[in-house]
């Protein structure tokens, strides 16, 4: 039982109603009564969105069909929101889709997020830093707690909306036209000249200069967000949006990264590579790291190999990536020797595999020549990674190599 039905009766439905069937009864009659369409219905047209408003809502519904609408009054949950808001809420658009100002029952909108992209180098990600941003942001005046002035009154051609809804029936649909409202420019407000605040000159909002401090942690990555929240660009009746600072990673001149990994490319002569030696490479610390290649370990052209911990930190963990060096081998240009000196060399290095059988009546000693730029770029089609190996004659140990040399 419930303790009272006029809300009820205003909708034309029984208190049993479902909530589709509310829903269903108000989408007719608020066509029906629009001050748009039905300008002498205005006050029937409050009377359907004030009960649609209880009704449409199981907590003020439940309420209400305990106590009526005397309890209601009294619980603060009444009012606010007016019959062309609930409209425009109801038909999509308004104060509560984009584009709209003030819904205060649905509670403050939320302000949009300030975001900052800040541009950082590898350096700076591996060490950490602290950076402070200075930003100029919209804050409410002081002098009148963003209001705006001592009498403002609230616009009654928008009912406060700052927007007009017309509508316009088109057959079956209802076309919504939304316009600023002419009277307040949208502001839904009128703040008579006299009690504008001195402060703001009734604009409710002011500049102020803002430095945040900025804690780049050791290991951030490229995209990776730090938030400091509620302190974007301030707005009446407006929860602020979140200052982001979006990191950017600047390319580095010579280590790259995946993960927490780093990648470096060294380029080493063939006497490192075949009997040993050193070579640097300078961190991002600025540690150089001595790298030794012992003698017997044979680095081969485009092998990879990896040192231990020398990555990025991981953020917020201890551990570090592991930095991995690809080697490329600088061999010696042709003619680089004596004849007897590259002699000697077929007592040092590993024999010659032997050359397959073949029938006598089948070969023919050739010779290699030079391979010219469009010919090159014919012979290649494509598999450019692979213009190094040709230039510095042949694939190792590949067959033309091992024919010319006999
Ligand atoms: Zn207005
Ligand atoms: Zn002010």
């Amino acid at each position: 039982m419930v303790k009272e039905s006029k809300l009820y009766d205003a909708l034309g439905v029984p208190p049993t109603a479902t909530d589709s069937e509310i829903k269903k009864a108000y989408r007719k009659l608020a066509l029906k009564y629009h001050p748009d369409k039905n300008p002498n219905e205005g006050e029937k047209f409050k009377e359907i969105s004030h009960a649609y408003e209880i009704l449409s809502d199981s907590e003020k519904r439940e309420l209400y069909d305990r106590v009526g609408e005397e309890g209601l009054s009294g619980s603060g949950m009444e009012g606010g929101m007016t019959a062309e808001d609930l409209f425009s809420h109801f038909f999509g658009g308004g104060p509560f889709g984009g584009g709209g100002r003030r819904g205060h029952n649905a509670g403050p909108r939320r302000g949009k997020d300030t975001v900052y992209v800040l541009k950082v180098s590898l350096e700076e990600l591996y060490k950490g830093k602290v950076t402070k941003l200075a930003f100029n942001k919209t804050v409410l005046c002081d002098k009148c707690e963003g209001k705006g002035g001592k009498d403002v009154k609230t616009c009654k051609m928008c009912s406060g909306q700052g927007i007009r809804v017309t509508l316009r029936q088109l057959g079956p649909m209802v076309q919504q036209i939304q316009q600023t409202c002419p009277e307040c420019n949208g502001q839904g407000q009128i703040i008579p000249e006299e009690s504008r605040c001195k402060g703001c000159h009734g604009q409710k909002t002011s500049n102020e200069r803002k430095v945040f401090e900025v804690h780049v942690d050791k290991g951030m990555k490229d995209g990776q967000k730090i938030v400091f929240g509620g302190e974007a660009d301030q707005a009446p009746d407006t929860v602020p949006g979140d200052v982001v600072i979006v990191i950017e990673e600047k390319p580095h001149p010579y280590l790259k990264r995946k993960g927490d990994d780093l990648y470096f490319d060294a380029k080493i002569d063939l006497l490192t590579a075949l009997a040993g030696g050193k070579f640097h490479i300078k961190h991002l610390d600025d540690r150089v790291l001595v790298v030794n290649i012992l003698p017997g370990e044979v680095i081969k052209p485009g092998e990879t190999k990896i040192i231990q911990n020398e990555g990025m930190p991981s953020y917020r963990h201890h551990n570090k990536g592991n930095l991995y060096v690809n080697f490329t081998i600088d061999f010696p240009a042709s003619n680089w020797a004596e004849p007897e000196t590259i002699a000697k060399l077929e007592g040092i290095l590993p024999p010659r595999p032997d050359l397959p059988q073949v029938n006598a009546r089948d070969t023919e000693e050739v010779v290699l020549s030079r391979v010219d730029a469009s010919q090159q770029s014919r012979a290649q089609r494509g598999e450019h990674d692979d213009s190094d190996d040709e230039m510095h004659g042949g694939h190792p140990g590949g067959p033309g190599v091992q024919c010319a040399q006999q």
